[in-house]
């Protein structure tokens, strides 16, 4: 014996009596002669609630009969069944939203709904459309609003198939249609539970698109999830707004001016911090110590951080008096930088080569500057090992 789908009758039937025609040996998976429970399926999850007082965890469906899964055992064969009915009616707003807006999306620009998902926070359809832009979008959305107030009745009638005429999606069923119809604009082929007249759908608003794959998805909501997400989003901009101490219209193009405003002074900040190194450079020149022949030279050592630009700025500011050479090495990325001025006789590109290539580093430079980089602790040392023998030969 296969349940009858009350559903398919009165979506709006919260509470009726069953008989149980079928349990598992635990008690807790049941087939009822009638259910009022819609299982997972058309992209609708399945009604929570109870059987005989129990918890109704998950409803499946199975070989065109409805399975319903409960919390604990339920031995009774006569049994009280309750709807949640908060759940079932925002899946029935956001359900019967999906066939206004597959029409309304259908009838303004010829795209087909391909796939629906129903979601615990928001639903998705998918249409086979090339892009949609966002003056479409705003288009489709105040259409289904509008079509929303209009209050149009949508009325479920079962039809042979083969005489099902107009319906947006053609169906491959053979026998009985159940044929979903919003006056004067569409006509489906569904099984799933849908709202008596559009007003109820509730407020309809469109939020993210995207591509996925070669179709376009849309994400939706309807009823009381609109106006929770709209209450959402105002929060948030809100924050924003006041942080900033504007307006909620005037803070997009202030946090705009503002990240410009940010990057202009980092811009500004590192172009100083790159000068200010390059001074140090020359001072640290001027204190060094002359070394036998003439030269003078420097090792600046960190433990931690890239050989960036200003520790560059350092090394050329080093490097350019007269007869200089400066060394700078990181220990985390291992990495060196090898400067040298035009009149010391040396080409750190060629001397950094060689260091590298002995110790398994990568790396080079011009003759007056140089940086390269190893794989670990160990070769740094006998890169610096193999950079003094060079230095020395030179
Ligand atoms: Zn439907």
């Amino acid at each position: 014996m296969i349940a009858a789908r009350l559903y398919y009758q009165d979506a709006y039937l919260r509470q009726f009596t069953a008989r149980v025609v079928e349990r598992s040996p635990d008690g807790c998976r049941l087939r009822l002669d009638r259910t009022a429970f819609y299982p997972t399926s058309g992209g609708q999850p399945h009604d929570k609630g109870s059987i005989a007082g129990v918890a109704v965890l998950e409803v499946i469906e199975e070989e065109d009969d409805v399975v319903h899964v409960t919390a604990e055992p339920v031995l009774e064969t006569e049994v009280e069944c309750s709807i949640d009915w908060p759940r079932r009616f925002d899946h029935m707003q956001q359900h019967t939203g999906q066939h206004l807006l597959s029409a309304v999306l259908h009838g303004m620009f010829g795209w087909n709904t391909v796939g629906f998902h129903l979601g615990a926070a928001a639903s998705t359809i998918d249409l086979d459309a090339g892009q949609a832009s966002p003056e479409q979008l705003r288009a489709a959305e105040q259409r289904a609003n509008e079509l929303v107030f209009e209050n149009r009745p949508v009325t479920i009638y079962f039809e042979p198939a083969a005489e099902a005429q107009g319906l947006r999606k053609a169906s491959e069923r053979e026998g009985l249609l159940r044929v979903v119809t919003i006056e004067g604009l569409d006509r489906s082929a569904c099984g799933g539970t849908h709202v008596r007249t559009t007003a109820e759908i509730g407020p309809v608003l469109i939020r993210k698109c995207e591509r996925v794959r070669s179709n376009v998805r849309l994400e939706f909501l309807c009823g009381l999830r609109a106006v929770r997400r709209a209450r959402a989003d105002f929060e948030a901009l809100s924050r924003i707004a006041l942080g900033l101490s504007a307006s909620l219209d005037e803070a997009p193009a202030l946090v705009e001016s503002q990240r410009r405003a940010l990057i202009a002074s980092e811009k500004a900040l590192t172009k100083a911090r790159v000068e200010l190194a390059r001074r140090r450079g020359v001072e640290l020149y001027q204190t060094a110590e002359e070394q036998a022949g003439g030269m003078r030279s420097y090792v600046h050592r960190i433990a931690e951080g890239a050989l960036d630009e200003e520790v560059r700025a350092l090394a050329q500011g080093f490097a350019s008096g007269p007869r200089a050479v400066f060394l700078a090495v990181s220990e985390n990325p291992p990495s060196v930088l090898l400067a040298a001025s035009a009149d010391s006789g040396l080409h750190a590109g060629q001397i950094l080569k060689e260091a590298l290539a002995a110790a398994g580093g990568r790396g080079g430079g011009s003759a007056q500057l140089a940086q390269g980089s190893v794989p670990g602790a160990a070769e740094l040392e006998r890169v610096l090992a193999n950079l003094r023998a060079g230095l020395t030969r030179a």
